[in-house]
């Protein structure tokens, strides 16, 4: 800790990354898998940079926010944790992603996981060539049948994975955000089953209420929020 005081939220931040943690490593070894192999993002969006980087001082490097604006205000008072290359945070992009934004996030992001429509792997195409860089791609599906939500559907996956690779864009796996109050178990396993078909071995689902389910079922990736920072105030 850097901090010698810490308050007691960030104190208990600190705490819930080892609980999670430790529950990552149960499901992965229920699941006969490593758990090394699954990325744990600590979805950072409207808490405070002391709690990131109370998170970052027990060793947590991946984060997620969802809008652009809030990465551009909070992130740089953190430009210091970059310092060392090797140990400087990652940046998931989790949420809706306008294409007028795309450059900004590419330029700035380690991953992208809301690929989900056409004008967008142009958009990212663009930022990727002006940039000379491309953040790791995930490409949302709309698992649940729930637009409002963003995500391609089931049944352009396979035209959107297309134009990806003609754009020269590799896609690093898929992205979903299953139904709110349903049993997620069968929308990841069905995810898992549209990527292995498409050949793409990241497999970003599972949030704070069924993160565990999600690593047993395959998931690369977990964005988890609330059970590391607690609750968001809504906004
Ligand atoms: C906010 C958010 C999360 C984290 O949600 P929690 O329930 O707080 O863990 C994960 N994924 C996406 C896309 C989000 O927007």
């Amino acid at each position: 800790m850097t901090d010698a005081t810490p308050d007691p939220d960030t104190r208990s931040a600190v705490h819930a990354l080892a609980d999670v943690r430790d529950a990552i490593g149960r499901a992965a070894a229920l699941a006969g898998r490593d758990a090394e192999t699954v990325t744990l993002i600590a979805v950072s969006k409207t808490k405070p940079a002391a709690a990131i980087r109370a998170l970052y001082a027990a060793g947590q490097r991946a984060f997620g926010e969802n809008r652009l604006q809030e990465i551009e205000t909070k992130w740089p008072t953190l430009a210091d944790l970059d310092d060392l290359q090797s140990h400087a945070p990652a940046l998931h992009f989790i949420g809706r992603l306008q294409s007028n934004k795309a450059a900004a996030v590419v330029a700035r992001c380690a991953a992208i996981h809301s690929l989900d429509r056409p004008s967008l792997v142009d958009a990212i195409a663009r930022a990727r060539d002006a940039a000379e860089r491309c953040p790791d791609l995930f490409v949302q599906v709309d698992i649940g049948d729930e637009p409002q939500k963003g995500g391609c559907a089931i049944a352009d996956l396979s035209a959107l994975l297309v134009q990806c690779r003609d754009a020269g864009l590799a896609v690093a796996g898929l992205m979903a955000v299953p139904p709110v109050g349903v049993e997620a178990a069968p929308y990841f396993a069905l995810l898992a089953r549209l990527g292995r078909d498409a050949g793409l071995a990241g497999l970003s689902m599972g949030m704070s209420d069924d993160y565990e389910t999600a690593v047993m079922l395959g998931a690369t990736h977990v964005r988890v929020g609330s059970a590391l920072f607690g609750a968001r105030a809504p906004h």
